[in-house]
């Protein structure tokens, strides 16, 4: 049997010659079989890795020591080893397999018969079982794109540029180790629903290609909170629903270079949020919750903002229709709907404004048009043009007279929304 994870193999020995081992984890392949040669001494674990490619053998009968399986779920396990007495850390491992080894780890140890096993001879790992183990892959040119082999499982980076890439790739979606994914300079035009299920994905970048907007799956699952940095400069798209701001892990978002005409009303919850750049886009305003970021670098040149003299506030307030109470209601409590539900109502419930108290509005609002101090939002603040201040028009809907107080009071303070 074989299995592939991280592992460190730590002598035991040397703390006692004052010597550290270097503590660093490798890919790697263990297999259970018989070493060549020793026969007769029954069932090794071989431990291979690039460092040790002709393997590392330890002999099970009667030599464990212990084995730690406490967090076997999350696939780790430690096995220590009588002789020569050494710990073999495994890490990052199916958690299914990793109980199959150790189950056969258990019985050979205790001279149990493997008879359900056939052991085969251990051989080192070969070149191509190797390549399995690569953690980076970068991939530049058409004709070195994998058509009949597959990616390596343990994939950690991964780049495929300059392919003219119109879908992705639905093995990609299958790298669960993934954390930096670098499809840029492609034509893709969608991404997929599934895409949520790299569910360690810390850095995405797609930059120049096609897309016209993000799936609401997106901004679900794991990637909520694993995504660190987006760049999707160079593309087309026009709108950022409301469930982006759900990706509450961003520290660097890069939306220059697109067709956004607003911003999600809650970027301001982007709470981690560092690195925000929105240039040459065609934004008039930023959201009023925009003066809740605490950024670093802010560049928003490049977008044809209004330049209101002062504030401009125009109440719509009115008793809401039925049509609106309900619209209202059933956007706060987030009810899920599809066009078969609502029917011609789908465009009315997409024209929705969000109000700061996590609300919702349709005829019935006030707009609040107002000029806000960007470097009370970023401590490094790329200008804007048309503008040559450091203002940009900040706009709010609200969707009562006591949330108009509550804004008018508190113009920078923390957003209501969930109060
Ligand atoms: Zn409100």
């Amino acid at each position: 049997m074989r299995i592939m994870a991280d592992v460190e193999v730590i002598n035991l020995l040397l703390p006692s010659f004052n010597m550290k081992g270097k503590g660093r984890s490798t890919k790697g392949q263990l297999s259970v079989g018989l070493k060549p040669g020793h026969r007769d001494d029954g069932p090794y674990l071989m431990v291979c890795t690039k460092q040790h490619a002709s393997g590392q053998f330890f002999k099970l009968k009667g030599n464990i020591e212990k084995c730690f399986s406490k967090f076997l779920s999350e696939g780790k396990a430690t096995i220590r080893f009588k002789e020569p007495p050494n710990d073999i850390c495994i890490n990052k491992a199916d958690p299914v397999q990793l109980k199959a080894l150790l189950n056969v780890l258990r019985s050979a140890f205790q001279g149990v018969s493997l008879d359900n096993l056939t052991l085969t001879p251990l051989a080192p790992v070969t070149n191509k079982q190797l390549d399995k183990l690569k953690t980076r892959l970068s991939i530049t040119n058409r004709k070195d794109y994998p058509i009949t082999t597959n990616f390596p499982t343990f994939l950690e980076s991964l780049t495929v540029n300059h392919v003219t890439m119109k879908k992705i790739d639905s093995r990609i979606l299958k790298l669960r180790h993934l954390r930096v994914l670098d499809l840029s300079h492609n034509s893709l035009h969608t991404l997929p629903d599934s895409f949520n299920t790299l569910e360690n994905l810390a850095e995405l970048n797609l930059r120049n290609n096609q897309l016209t907007e993000l799936p609401k799956s997106f901004c679900s699952g794991n990637l909520r909170s694993s995504l660190k940095l987006l760049d999707i400069r160079n593309n087309k798209i026009k709108f950022l629903q409301l469930h982006f701001c759900d990706l509450q892990g961003l520290v660097t978002l890069k939306l220059d270079s697109n067709h956004l005409v607003c911003l999600p009303a809650y970027i301001g919850c982007l709470r981690r949020l560092k690195y925000l750049s929105i240039s040459d886009n065609k934004l008039h305003t930023v959201p009023a919750s925009f003066t809740q970021l605490n950024l670093e670098t802010l560049d928003l040149h490049g977008n044809p903002f209004l330049d209101p003299d002062q504030s401009s506030v125009i109440d719509r307030l009115r008793c809401p229709s039925l049509q609106e109470s309900a619209g209202r209601s059933l956007l706060k409590h987030r009810v899920p709907y599809t066009e078969e539900d609502v029917g011609h109502l789908m465009p009315y419930l997409a024209s929705a404004h969000s109000c700061l108290c996590g609300g919702f509005c349709f005829q019935s609002h006030v707009h609040y048009l107002s000029k806000m101090d960007m470097s009370r939002v970023a401590a490094s603040f790329t200008a804007l043009a048309q503008i040559h201040s450091k203002h940009a028009p900040c706009e709010a809907f609200l969707c009562s007279k006591k949330c108009l107080k509550y804004y008018q009071e508190n113009p920078y303070a923390v957003i209501w929304r969930n109060k």
